[in-house]
């Protein structure tokens, strides 16, 4: 097995991407984290229970925010991803460590203490296993499910290769969202993701996650931009998830996670008035949320979309 990224053949990704030099960050990107005590309880709760926060494997810019107002994403399945997409922080190891079995019960229990309302899970690609990790993922959902019967889950879940049954594993275990990133446009997936992780068989996924819960899950997709991609193709891309009843939509700038050859340069810092103009563009074409902006990522403020726009009314 081999990793897209350094597969025989030229990368078209060291011809198109790594020519310009870095750009300036403009000031609406500058913001600094600052740790509080919940900071250091989400940190802590990682270490007491061996789970990995996804705000700190990604580096997100978010933490402060988030952490403070006691939101977090926890990453299941290891902090070692099979894949290795262009934007991604988290580190690639093609054999990463086996499953640890005690996670379901160590993540619903660290998740207790939160006390939230509302809590997002996500995983490494685990393209390893036979069932790339979809019954584990389940059983983390029963285990949150079983342990706080009031919370909401809502799991941001990699492709599986749209392989029906391993996605029919997660059905069952009734998240409350649904969530699969298409991350960025048609022509510029090659690029950017890992070359398993497809344009087309993602929106498959998520059109196949409707279908398999008889149209009742609500399926989330979230898209980075400055990666090169022009106005019209971020429409169309708006347009295909609508085509698969994609209900919520998160839009956030791509930024460059370190200097090494490894991750893609950020092609524009695209204005706050451009995040404004795709929130609209989104609304128009009948998604239910829209969070556009800057530092928006795919779990970045999870809770209040979902609950404020949807939840109250479907639920
Ligand atoms: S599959 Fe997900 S975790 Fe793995 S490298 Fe790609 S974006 Fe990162």
């Amino acid at each position: 097995m081999m990793l897209c990224n350094s597969a025989s053949g030229p990368n078209p990704i060291s011809l198109k991407f790594v020519t310009g030099s870095a750009l300036k960050k403009p000031d609406w990107l500058k913001i600094r984290f600052e740790s509080n005590s919940n900071s250091y309880h989400i940190a802590n709760l990682g270490k007491t229970y061996n789970l990995h926060s996804v705000c700190q494997s990604a580096h997100c810019p978010n933490r402060s925010e988030c952490w403070s107002g006691g939101t977090a994403s926890f990453m299941i399945m290891g902090e070692e991803c099979t894949r290795g997409c262009r934007f991604c922080a988290v580190k690639t190891n093609l054999a990463p460590k086996p499953l640890d079995p005690s996670e379901p019960e160590n993540l619903a229990t660290a998740i207790a203490t939160l006390n939230l309302r509302y809590a997002v899970v996500t995983s490494v690609a685990r393209d390893d296993l036979i069932d790339e990790g979809s019954n584990h993922f389940a059983s983390c959902i029963r285990a949150l499910k079983r342990k706080q019967p009031s919370l909401l889950v809502e799991v941001l879940v990699p492709d599986f290769k749209a392989k029906r049954n391993l996605l029919q594993n997660i059905i069952d275990a009734r998240p409350d969202v649904i969530s699969h990133n298409l991350e960025t446009v048609e022509r510029l997936t090659p690029f950017v993701r890992d070359l398993r992780a497809k344009y087309r068989q993602s929106l498959e996924v998520l059109r196949l996650y409707l279908e398999l819960s008889g149209g009742k899950i609500i399926t989330k997709s979230g898209l980075m931009v400055g990666l090169g991609e022009s106005e019209s193709e971020v429409h169309q891309t708006m347009v295909d998830l609508r085509d698969v009843g994609v209900e919520i939509l998160t839009v956030g700038q791509y930024l460059q996670p370190t200097s090494t050859a490894r991750h893609l340069p950020v092609k524009e810092y695209v204005h706050p008035d451009q995040f404004k103009k795709y929130e609209k563009l989104g609304y128009d074409l009948g998604f239910k949320y829209v969070a556009s902006g800057p530092f928006v990522r795919s779990s970045y403020k999870a809770a209040e979309p979902f609950i404020q726009k949807i939840l109250e009314s479907r639920i």
